[in-house]
C-alpha cells in the first residue's frame, strides 16, 4: 500500500461520516501555528513576515490542543514557525496522539536530530546499542553525544519526547538539492542537516516525509533529480505544492532583497508547467495528495477551493479565509465557517472571484477538493482509491551519482555564500569594505550553520557595488 492502512482507513472514514451527515463543510487537516518564531528567514516565508515571531507569542498548549478537538480534523500539521521551537512540542504532539491525530511535524529540520537524541537518551537501554553505533559510524551522532545518550539519567530519562509512531510523520521542508535549498532558505549548510535529520529518522523507524514548495526559479529536473535523491533515502512521502505570492513576503522581497516578486512566484499557467509531469511523479514517488489534485496542477481541469477544510490556527485564532491570506481572525472554527463569505474566495471555472486568489493553486486549497468530491468527474472516487490503496513506488537504489547531483552546493564550495566569500576576498572587494560586513558578528541569535542574513545581505549587496565600481574601473 501506497500509505498505512490504518492512517488512509481513518481519513476515508472520516469523509464518509460526514458525507453521509451530508456536513456542508468540516475540517480535513488543521495546520496548527503554536508560534511564528524561526530560526530560519526563507525567501518567500509569509509567516515570519506576518505575524510576530516574538517568543512570546505563543499558543497556550490547552488552546493548541482545544483548537485540534474543536475542529476534529483527522490530522493536524504542526507548522509555524519552526514548530521544534515550541518548548511544549512534546507535550503538544503527545496530547494529539491521545486525540487519535494523524500528525505531521512540518520542520526544517534544523532541530530535528537534537529532539531524537533526546528521544535516545529517554528510551536508551544497551540493546539499542547497535542502533547507536550505526548513528554514530553515519556520522549522524557524535561519538560525545552517544556517551551522553548511554549515560542519561534523571529528567533526561522522565522527559516527555518525540517518538516514531505509525501515526506521526516528520515532514522535512526540501525545496531543491543543496545548491537551491540553502539559496531559498538564506543559510549554507541547512540541506546537509535535513539529509543527515532524515536518515537519522530512518534509522529510529520515524516516518518521515518532506515538502516542496515550487518557485517560478525551480528547475523541474532538479525537482525529479531531488525525489530520486529523497526516494534513495527512503523517505515515506512528499508533500508538493506551487508557491503563492502572499502580500507580506512579496513586500518582503522588494524591501530586503530588492527583488521583484514577479521573478520568484508562479502564475496559472507557469505552475501548470511546472507540473505537467506530476502524474508520472505520482506513479514513481510517493507524492502525497490525490490523482484529482494532480490533474488540476497538471492543467488537465478546474477545481474549487475548500480552503476550510485545511482551516489554519494561530496565535491570533482561526485565520480566514485560509493558510495564505488573512481577512480576518475568529475565535471558533465553527464560528468561521458561518462568518466567512467562502462564495467570495478561489477560481471558478478559470475566473478568479477574488483577485489575490487569481494564481493560487496551493495544495491547501486545493487538494481537500480533490478528496472531496467538488467538481467530481466519473472515475474520480476509483482514481483516489486506486491510487491510495496502490502497491507503494519502489525506492529508487541508493547510488554514488545521485548523491553527487544532490551535493551541488556549499558541500562542493559552490554555495551562494561561499562564492560571495570569495568574491570579499579579492583585493578590489576588500578595497570597498566588504570583507569588514563579513568579518563582523550577527546579532541574531542564529546558532551552528553560520551566517545569519543580515549579514548574508549586506554581504551580497557590497559584491554587487564592488562589481558595479570593478566594472566601472575596467
Ligand atoms: S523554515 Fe522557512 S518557510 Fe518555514 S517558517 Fe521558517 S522561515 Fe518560514
Ligand atoms: S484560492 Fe488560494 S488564496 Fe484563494 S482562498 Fe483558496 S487557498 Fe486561499
Amino acid at each position: 500500500m501506497r500509505f498505512p492502512l490504518a492512517l488512509t482507513v481513518k481519513i476515508a472514514s472520516h469523509i464518509v461520516k460526514h458525507k453521509v451527515a451530508r456536513t456542508p463543510k468540516f475540517a480535513m487537516v488543521l495546520q496548527l501555528e503554536p508560534l511564528h518564531t524561526c530560526n530560519l528567514t526563507c525567501t518567500g516565508c509569509g509567516r515570519i513576515r506576518e505575524y510576530s515571531t516574538n517568543l512570546k507569542d505563543m499558543v497556550p498548549l490547552e488552546q493548541c490542543l482545544a483548537a485540534a478537538n474543536e475542529c476534529e480534523a483527522p490530522m493536524v500539521s504542526i507548522c509555524g514557525g519552526e514548530p521544534l521551537i515550541y518548548p511544549k512540542i512534546e507535550e503538544l504532539v503527545a496530547g494529539l496522539h491521545e486525540q487519535g491525530r494523524v500528525i505531521y511535524i512540518c520542520t526544517n529540520g534544523v532541530f530535528m536530530r537534537k529532539k531524537m537524541r533526546d528521544y535516545l537518551a529517554a528510551v536508551y537501554t544497551p540493546k539499542m546499542e547497535p542502533k547507536l553505533q550505526r548513528l554514530v559510524s553515519e556520522q549522524l551522532v557524535t561519538e560525545k553525544e552517544a556517551e551522553a545518550i548511554r549515560n542519561a539519567e534523571g529528567a533526561a530519562k522522565t522527559k516527555v519526547v518525540i517518538r516514531p509512531s505509525k501515526w506521526m510523520y516528520w515532514n522535512v521542508h526540501v525545496d531543491g538539492l543543496e545548491f537551491t535549498h540553502d539559496l531559498i532558505v538564506e543559510r549554507e549548510g541547512v540541506f546537509k542537516e535535513c539529509v543527515a535529520a532524515i536518515k537519522m529518522a530512518k534509522i529510529l523507524g520515524y516516518q518521515t516525509a518532506t515538502n516542496t514548495t515550487v518557485y517560478k526559479e525551480t528547475d523541474v529536473q532538479e525537482l525529479e533529480d531531488m525525489f530520486k535523491y529523497l526516494s534513495s533515502l527512503e523517505v515515506d512521502g512528499h508533500t508538493i505544492s506551487p508557491g503563492y505570492d502572499y502580500d507580506a513576503a512579496k513586500k518582503d522581497m522588494a524591501k530586503r532583497l530588492g527583488r521583484d516578486p514577479k521573478e520568484f512566484f508562479l502564475t496559472r499557467e507557469m505552475t501548470r508547467q511546472k507540473f505537467a509531469k506530476i502524474e508520472e511523479w505520482g506513479k514513481m514517488f510517493t507524492i502525497f495528495g490525490t490523482p484529482v489534485y494532480q490533474e488540476f496542477l497538471a492543467g488537465k481541469r478546474e477545481l474549487t477551493c475548500t480552503a476550510w477544510a485545511i482551516p489554519t490556527y494561530n496565535v491570533r485564532g482561526w485565520k480566514a479565509p485560509c493558510y495564505l491570506m488573512t481577512d480576518g481572525h475568529y475565535a471558533g472554527y465553527h464560528e468561521m465557517l458561518r462568518e466567512v463569505k467562502w462564495e467570495n474566495y478561489g477560481v471558478v471555472d478559470g475566473k478568479a472571484r477574488d483577485p489575490r486568489c487569481e494564481n493560487c493553486m496551493v495544495h491547501c486549497g486545493y487538494d481537500p477538493s480533490g478528496a472531496l468530491g467538488t467538481n467530481y468527474q466519473a472515475g474520480d472516487n476509483w482514481k483516489n482509491f486506486a491510487y491510495n490503496f496502490g502497491a507503494k513506488p519502489k525506492p529508487v537504489a541508493a547510488s554514488a551519482e545521485l548523491a553527487k547531483r544532490a551535493y551541488n552546493g556549499v558541500s562542493i564550495g559552490k554555495g551562494h555564500l561561499s562564492e560571495a566569500k570569495a568574491a570579499i576576498n579579492s583585493p578590489r572587494a576588500a578595497m570597498n569594505g566588504a570583507q569588514s560586513v563579513f568579518q563582523r558578528k550577527g546579532h541574531h541569535d542564529h546558532d551552528e550553520a553560520g551566517m545569519d542574513t543580515t549579514q548574508r545581505d549586506e554581504l551580497l549587496a557590497k559584491v554587487d557595488a564592488a562589481k558595479k565600481v570593478g566594472s566601472k574601473a575596467d
